[in-house]
């Protein structure tokens, strides 16, 4: 029998008994009024005991009672019990959490939506001088390098900020913010003042190199311009051979000033003008026109007159490039078609072949630096695969995107995509 079915009949059975005694006496309704009574008074009492009971938090063991009364406390029991055990298993978590974080070599501070600080681990504490009574205090008050909060107010956090640390300028951090949760962004700095050494290394080591072999370069082409000069062609083997020489030394000086331009570009502060485009590339063209191999093959379109703030001796070199290699890689007959046009959002640098192509899964690879994709051609094409490096970093420095789209066989279309806020005129 279920409980609620024994709670029934037992009221039914004071029900029947109270009929029998008030037809018994004449008083039927003063003892139904008895039993009505009786059995409020009995659940008011029940109610209060729970009552008291769950306001203490329902711990510990229920009270003794029967009936339905003693499903209801088991239930409450149990749920209490449960969520007991969940918010232990929780708390475990938390903290085993807590103390992960704490132990993370990288710094990471919990910001609010007003960029108050929420929590910081240790790194934070210790690398951005950030302390437990700093909770609730904007991060930019602590932190007051100019870049930084330029970084935090722009929003846009998908490249890391570089940063020297607040408590040694010697150690270089890149700051980076991840957003998550409703306004929550959580700030990671790492230590990257050895990846930095190392790059300055490597950077001044390539500086170093192409600047030592320039000398020792323009002393061999001096020779070998006076032995060709001396070559009275009895010897073919002397000849091909100085004419061989001539040829790699020629080369290597394009690999050494391609080398020393990367550099520059890696480098320097670029002098910032409002750049005469159309006048530049009316420029390049005629230039290039001049080539045995270019001759006619250049088509010029200028369909605005924009001009561009940048630097002209940069945009200069990406622009031969490309152009350069828009006349190498395609046949000898073939047009090559330049555009310089603006849209809404952009203003626009087309170069275009009908070349060799890419093959699609090459172009990502094409403006690493040395990177030459191998294909057998007709003619043999020389280059030094630092050309496209040097048109992306320019751009890059430009605020810049550079879009390859090209079919194998039918030729390729780079174009230098440049923001309208750049445009000057
Ligand atoms: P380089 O021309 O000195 O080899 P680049 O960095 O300028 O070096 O170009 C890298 C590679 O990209 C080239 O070797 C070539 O295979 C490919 N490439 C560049 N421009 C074109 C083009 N217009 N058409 C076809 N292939 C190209």
């Amino acid at each position: 029998m279920s409980v609620w079915q024994k709670e029934i009949g037992f009221a039914l059975l004071l029900f029947l008994v109270a009929l029998i005694s008030g037809s018994l006496t004449g008083h039927i309704l003063l003892f139904m009024f008895l039993l009505t009574l009786g059995l409020w008074i009995r659940q008011l009492l029940q109610i209060s005991r729970f009552e008291r009971w769950i306001s203490m938090g329902g711990r510990g063991e229920y009270p003794r009672v029967s009936g339905i009364w003693e499903d209801i406390y088991h239930h409450v029991y149990r749920i209490k019990k449960n969520e007991r055990k969940r918010k232990k298993k929780l708390g475990k978590m938390v903290d085993q959490f807590r103390k992960s974080t704490e132990a993370l070599p990288d710094a990471a501070v919990v910001l609010g939506p007003s960029d108050e600080i929420e929590w910081t681990n240790k790194a934070a504490r210790d690398v951005l001088g950030l302390h437990q009574s700093d909770k609730g205090q904007r991060i930019p008050n602590l932190i007051r390098f100019p870049e930084f909060i330029r970084y935090l107010k722009s929003g846009n956090y998908h490249e890391a900020v570089i940063l020297p640390a607040p408590v040694d300028h010697r150690i270089t951090l890149a700051v980076r913010v991840v957003k998550y949760g409703a306004g929550l962004r959580l700030l990671l700095a790492q230590d990257v003042t050895q990846l930095k050494k190392m790059e300055r290394m490597r950077k001044d080591f390539v500086a170093n190199v192409s600047h030592e072999l320039r000398t020792p370069l323009t002393v061999l082409k001096g020779y070998l311009e006076t032995m060709r000069d001396m070559d009275d062609g009895n010897s073919p083997l002397l000849t091909h051979s100085v004419l061989q020489m001539q040829g790699q030394t020629e080369r290597m000086q394009h690999l050494v000033d391609d080398l020393l331009l990367l550099t520059r570009l890696e480098t320097q502060q670029k002098k910032v003008q409002c750049v005469d485009i159309p006048a530049l590339l009316q420029q390049i063209c005629k230039e290039s026109d001049a080539l045995e191999t270019a001759a006619g093959r250049i088509e010029l379109l200028l369909e605005t007159d924009t001009r561009i703030t940048g630097e002209e001796q940069e945009l200069r070199s990406a622009f031969t490039n490309l152009l350069g290699n828009a006349l190498k890689y395609s046949p000898d007959d073939s047009k090559v078609t330049i555009r310089w046009r603006r849209s809404e959002s952009a203003v626009i640098l087309d170069v275009e072949d009908q070349g060799e192509g890419i093959v699609a899964a090459e172009i990502p690879r094409i403006t690493e630096r040395f990177y030459r994709v191998e294909v057998k051609r007709s003619k043999k094409v020389s280059g030094t695969g630092l050309g496209l490096a040097i048109v992306k970093h320019v751009l890059m420095r430009h605020d810049a995107k550079l879009n390859i789209v090209s079919e194998p066989g039918r030729g390729s279309c780079f174009s230098c995509c440049f923001p309208v806020t750049r445009a000057c005129r």
